[in-house]
């Protein structure tokens, strides 16, 4: 078996020993007989599963007790207009601020429901760096933002003040790569595949007295409120996927939780960037006081060596480095599961091409 350093924005690197794991109780969980993917979701084996994945990122967050942590589907995605349908509670109007491709598609999706105003931009500087300045209208139901935006590589490293106000985060692409102040929000989500396990499952935390005042013709599926009061069992949810994201849950305790993860993923970023800034060769274009510390795109000098830049990496063992369709370059994401190992390779390997093609 051989594993190689995998630097995909999503469905991305996932620890090895999860994945170990996951293969050890593939036929037969703990003396089940079962698979987890055969077991009812109402069983139980899932039941306890489904439990200690809750009070594990829980604990990791310290959620506080009057938030809900519901574990979801349809993405991040069907999260952009399940927040207008949920919270607007009455209201006509939600502000946003746009930070890159994520942040402008929410913004695009609650359109449909309300009336839209951006609170703040950065796209005078091609969204480069993350504004700290907002103009948030005193009526608006909510203010939402992306905290990482995983195509540009800004990353928002405090919390806007706001107050009153719900401030909603899409956390997709960081969540779990820092601790984090729930409390200082209305409410957080986060597609999976990033940073939690597979895709399929999505994770909302939100604050308990915001939920059940969803607008008419909401699907029920979609409404907070009942899917708190089912535990997040309306219907069936994503039972494999919630398995696999126990078991990182668990995996992220074990390794001493997230303040440790974090000092793990400063170190592995600064690694990179210092790389990037020390170089005439390639170029990250982010202020750097806002760069993500878990998607690191990148330019080369001159974008006909991106090929051979590539079929280098993938040669050394390191893939999925081309940047996103949209901007072009390259795109380093560096998650929880991607070792400091697997920076340092990719590193030696940037100096090796710099000095050969520079
Ligand atoms: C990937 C991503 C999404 C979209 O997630 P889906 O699960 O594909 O819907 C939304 N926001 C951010 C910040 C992302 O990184």
């Amino acid at each position: 078996m051989s594993r190689i350093f995998n630097f995909s924005a999503g469905p991305a690197v996932l620890p090895e020993e999860v994945l170990a794991r996951a293969g050890d109780e593939m036929l037969d969980w703990r003396g089940s007989g079962m698979c987890v993917m055969e077991m009812s979701h109402r069983g139980k084996e899932f039941m306890s599963i489904a439990a200690e994945a809750e009070k594990d990122l829980r604990d990791l967050l310290a959620v506080p007790a009057n938030y809900k942590v519901l574990f979801l589907q349809g993405g991040a995605t069907l999260q952009f207009a399940q927040i207008p349908l949920n919270l607007l509670a009455g209201k006509t109007k939600a502000d946003y601020v746009v930070t890159g491709e994520w942040s402008k598609k929410a913004l695009k999706e609650a359109q449909a429901y309300c009336d839209v105003h951006i609170a703040a931009s950065s796209e005078d500087k091609s969204f480069s760096y993350a504004p700290m300045d907002w103009n948030v209208r005193p009526d608006t139901a909510y203010v939402h933002y992306c905290s990482n935006e995983t195509i540009g590589g800004v990353e928002f490293h405090s919390i806007p003040k706001i107050e009153k106000i719900p401030l909603i985060a899409d956390a997709s692409s960081h969540i779990l790569s820092r601790p984090l102040e729930v409390s200082k929000f209305g409410l957080i989500y986060a597609g999976a595949q990033k940073n939690i396990g597979p895709a399929g499952l999505t994770i909302v935390i939100v604050r308990e007295d915001l939920t059940g005042k969803a607008s008419k013709g909401t699907p029920s599926v979609m409404d907070y409120k009942q899917q708190a009061a089912a535990d997040s069992m309306l219907n069936t949810p994503a039972t494999y996927a919630m398995y696999i994201a126990g078991l990182v849950f668990k995996w992220l305790k074990t390794q001493g939780g997230l303040a440790e993860i974090e000092k793990r993923n400063i170190a592995k970023a600064q690694l990179l960037y210092d790389c990037l800034d020390k170089s005439g060769f390639y170029k990250n274009s982010i202020n750097p006081k806002d760069r993500s510390r878990m998607n690191v795109p990148f330019t080369l000098k001159d974008a006909s060596m991106d090929e051979a830049f590539l079929k280098g990496a993938q040669q050394r063992g390191m893939v999925q480095l081309k940047g996103h369709r949209s901007l072009g370059g390259m795109r380093a994401s560096i998650y929880n599961a991607m070792p400091l190992a697997g920076v340092q390779q990719l590193v030696v390997y940037m100096k090796e091409f710099e000095a050969k093609h520079g």
